[in-house]
């Protein structure tokens, strides 16, 4: 076996850790995931981590030395030099943490690392929707939207390193409360954690829908998953509610598209379950808020990868130039 052919990514999120081999084209070989157990501490995760690593090591019968590189997808912030990750909101308790370092010290291979955004968007570019793209936007859209800007074939990361923060874009400064602290930001009028803030108001003010039945009576269950189920039966409210999250998700876009004149936009999570029912209305609002008439309308596609995003976002990291 030829020593340095492979690549090992490693996908950290708040619920599941995952570990992938793949070749060094990035064809993915073997899996493994765990949960994350984030409550029980860092050390605990870590060596969660560090177990899924030999794990798969093992499963594949090769050692540490055949493998090139490591690839990491973590939450952010994250410094992708340093392998340094700061505070991560999804993992409480953990503090910073010098990560990189301790794969160097455990595997004793060069590990490259990214936010889980990024990961996701060159996972879409190299192995999914964005195949045979050079300039595209990846939109995680799930609790929250974050983003991945890719220029030339490269992330786009800015002076800092924290561009890609499209969600954070102010739409109605007098709009609903965001996580972030603002008003009427992208993420307050189109994500999960939006869309369900949203359905139930609407639930509220229209009894007659169909949702909370769907939702077995309780509240706490509206959310997208019932809106998706809804408007596919055809309930008023619910096609009213993705018709307008669907404008605010195209306004924001068309500002992107202003900006950056990308040849696609590939949204992940909640628009590839939702699919034209939340891009259909985005597409409408995309073609009225964007500027040059003259020019062809960036594509706005779901992502390809689904549940396997992590495994290939880590790899893709692996691979990044
Ligand atoms: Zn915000």
């Amino acid at each position: 076996m030829p020593a340095k052919k492979y690549l090992l990514g490693i996908d950290i999120g708040g619920t599941k850790l995952a570990a992938a081999l793949a070749d060094g084209e990035g064809q993915l070989l073997h899996k493994t995931r765990r949960p994350t157990e984030a409550p029980k501490g860092s050390q605990h995760v870590l060596d969660g981590i560090l177990h899924l690593g030999r794990e798969i090591l093992t499963q594949a019968n090769i050692s540490s030395s055949d493998i090139a590189c490591i690839g990491v997808s973590c939450p952010g912030p994250v410094d992708y030099k340093t392998g340094i990750m700061y505070t991560p909101p999804n993992l409480p308790g953990w503090g910073d943490v010098p990560l990189k370092e301790i794969l160097q010290k455990e595997f004793g291979i060069p590990a490259k690392f990214d936010n889980d955004a990024n990961a996701a968007a060159l996972a879409e570019y190299k192995f999914g929707a964005g195949v045979g793209y050079k300039n595209m936007v990846y939109l995680t859209m799930s609790t929250g939207i974050g983003g991945g800007i890719i220029i030339d074939g490269r992330i786009y990361r800015g002076t800092h390193g924290s561009a890609g923060e499209v969600g954070h874009q102010t739409l109605l400064p007098d709009g609903p409360l965001c996580g972030c602290g603002k008003r009427g930001c992208m993420e307050a009028l189109c994500s999960g954690t939006a869309l369900s803030r949203i359905i139930r108001e609407e639930v509220k003010r229209h009894p007659e829908s169909s949702m909370l039945k769907l939702a077995g009576g309780k509240a706490e269950k509206l959310a997208p998953p019932v809106l998706i189920e809804a408007a596919k039966a055809g309930d008023e409210l619910a096609l009213q509610i993705w018709e307008e999250a669907g404008y605010h998700l195209g306004w924001g876009l068309a500002n992107l598209a202003n900006i950056l004149d990308p040849e696609i936009f590939i949204l992940g999570t909640i628009a590839i379950k939702a699919g034209e029912l939340f891009l259909a209305p985005a597409r409408k609002a995309l073609d009225k808020f964007i500027f040059n008439r003259h020019i062809p309308l960036p594509e706005l596609v779901s992502a390809k990868l689904g549940d396997e995003i992590g495994e290939y976002g880590a790899i893709a990291v692996a691979l990044a130039t």
